[in-house]
């Protein structure tokens, strides 16, 4: 993990029918370091302290060269910390702490397909895992749902990377793909066993992971979800960000930290 500061790459502004905004922010870091996965960094705009503390962004995409690395993230404009991004300009610096918290498991997906299922901005966090799938020989397909077209974030480049034909979207207005949640075209592919065995990696908004739980549970299809909780300070010490999970000894549930022991969990792991 290192403290550093970041120099704006690129930073455009995207927005859907829905009325959500968004932008994909793209960094130059001037060292090398590892970014895996399911990772997330803590970035905000340099010399501004209104908000006083960075915000979690999972890397959707990254390169390194001779001297550093050059990371992007795609945001949803929402809060304080989000529009500051949403404003910054190329050659601006970024104070970034990274790289941050655990990655997939994609050796489970050994002799699986793997079934990427993404709600709305929670698809970055899985673009890079669809990479290393596909890297690793894995079947990989992508399910995204969002509220428009404009919120199936990174959907060109997911298909770019997987082929249109291993991409299904939902969307709740019908205006791209099937019509609904995405958990629904999920279930469906599960209960008609078009997969001989397969293994689910979900992000997004908590009751889309609530009920990938419940799919998972139901299909006997093992899933590791990458949490999005709100945390302040990324690195285990606020304990703002802990999440339930499942005790056996003596039976209930303890309190583990997304932004250390996560933010990707297996689902039955979780005490929702
Ligand atoms: C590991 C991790 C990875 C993340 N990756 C991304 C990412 O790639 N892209 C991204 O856009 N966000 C991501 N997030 C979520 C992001 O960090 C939060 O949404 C952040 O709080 C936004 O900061 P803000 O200052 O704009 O809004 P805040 O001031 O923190 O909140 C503003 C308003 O938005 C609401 N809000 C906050 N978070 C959410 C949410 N997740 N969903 C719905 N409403 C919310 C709040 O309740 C409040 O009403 C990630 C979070 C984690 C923990």
């Amino acid at each position: 993990m290192i403290d550093t500061s970041a120099t704006v790459e690129r930073n455009d502004p995207m927005s859907s029918d829905s009325g959500r905004r968004y932008g994909l922010l793209r960094l130059r870091i001037d060292r090398q370091i590892a970014v895996l996965p399911g990772q997330f960094a803590m970035i905000k705009a340099h010399g501004i302290f209104e908000p006083l503390l960075r915000r979690a962004m999972a890397y959707y995409r990254s390169n390194q060269d001779d001297g550093g690395v050059h990371v992007e993230f795609i945001y949803q404009v929402l809060g304080r910390g989000t529009q500051s991004l949403a404003g910054l300009r190329i050659g601006d610096e970024v104070d970034f702490l990274g790289s941050l918290g655990n990655t997939f498991d994609i050796r489970a997906a050994r002799g699986r397909t793997a079934l990427l299922v993404a709600g709305g901005v929670g698809s970055a966090a899985l673009f890079m895992l669809a990479g290393e799938l596909l890297k690793a020989g894995v079947t990989t397909r992508l399910l995204i749902g969002g509220a428009s077209r404009g919120d199936l974030c990174g959907l060109d480049d997911f298909i770019e990377l997987l082929s249109a034909g291993n991409v299904t979207s939902a969307t709740i207005d019908g205006s791209h793909g099937e019509k609904g949640f995405v958990t629904e075209p999920l279930e469906a592919r599960l209960k008609a066993g078009t997969d001989r065995e397969s293994i689910i990696y979900a992000c997004g908004p908590d009751p889309m992971l609530h009920r990938v739980s419940q799919i998972a549970d139901r299909y006997k299809t093992p899933a590791q979800l990458s949490l999005e909780a709100p945390m302040g300070c990324g690195y285990g010490v606020c304990v703002g960000c802990a999440v339930a999970v499942k005790h056996d000894s003596p039976p209930g549930f303890v309190y583990q930290k997304v932004c250390t022991e996560g933010p990707v969990f297996w689902h039955e792991e979780l005490h929702w």
